[in-house]
């Protein structure tokens, strides 16, 4: 898995390189991919994990994110489901934090849906219809990083994807639970469980669930002496 962390691709055919780490259900019914979806940050001298928060289904909670980032020198990456207007409404609070890097947006697709059901074209309009809305709203080319809605991936996705330059699928270590309603016991044992060195944390910013363990959750990351760094602060790239 680390080797592949790291490969970048060189304008290289990716079905030229070997696939043998990838588990056969991926390969089946599509050449194979040289890429995994990544699921761990590489080693680093520093204990560090990358604070991922996914969707934006309510304009409250990636407002409070993003005055949580600030006021706490976090740094975090959203993916982006592009057809919800809270990437609209918050963009003068958001777009100055993602132009320092502070706050990093990936590529969650425009419409959600699952990318396994998809031709190869369809994957790639999900992809680009995201990827076109962050460059006019943001400024920004959001490539390498997507994350498939409902981690639903496999071979056929990765290559389509990686065609158009979204070459690190990224998927998760650890998952907060809250694209719904979960409750606050539940939300804090997985919270406790997923911040850790080398992981991605996986929340949403769809409800008020994050929001309102806002100290909690910084309190385990201090207590824990991690830093949280950006998806291109941890892969460089
Ligand atoms: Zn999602």
């Amino acid at each position: 898995m680390e080797r592949r962390d790291f490969f970048k691709v060189m304008g290289v055919s990716l079905a030229t390189v070997a696939s043998n780490a990838l588990p056969q259900s991926f390969l089946d019914g599509a050449h194979a991919s040289s890429i995994n979806a990544i699921t761990s940050l590489p080693k680093s001298d520093t204990a560090r994990f990358a604070w991922t928060v996914d969707d934006g289904c309510s304009h409250d909670a990636v407002e409070n994110y993003i005055n949580f980032v600030a006021d706490n020198d976090l740094r975090l990456t959203f993916f982006v489901y592009a057809g919800m207007s809270p990437w609209q409404t918050n963009q003068k609070i958001l777009k100055p934090m993602v132009q320092s890097g502070q706050i990093q947006l990936a590529n969650h697709t425009m419409r959600h849906p699952f990318l396994t059901k998809l031709t190869t074209k369809q994957v790639q309009k999900e992809l680009m219809d995201c990827h076109n809305f962050m460059e006019r709203n943001y400024g920004i080319d959001a490539r390498p990083y997507f994350r498939p809605p409902y981690g639903d991936i496999n071979a056929a996705v990765i290559n389509a994807a990686a065609d158009i330059g979204y070459t690190r699928p990224m998927l998760w270590s650890g998952t907060l639970a809250d694209s719904g309603k979960v409750g606050s016991a539940k939300f804090m044992n997985l919270a406790h469980l997923a911040m850790r060195d080398r992981g991605i944390v996986l929340g949403h910013a769809n409800n008020m669930v994050a929001s309102n363990h806002f100290d909690q959750l910084l309190e385990i990351v201090n207590s824990r002496g991690l830093s949280t760094v950006t998806l291109t602060d941890a892969f460089g790239v």
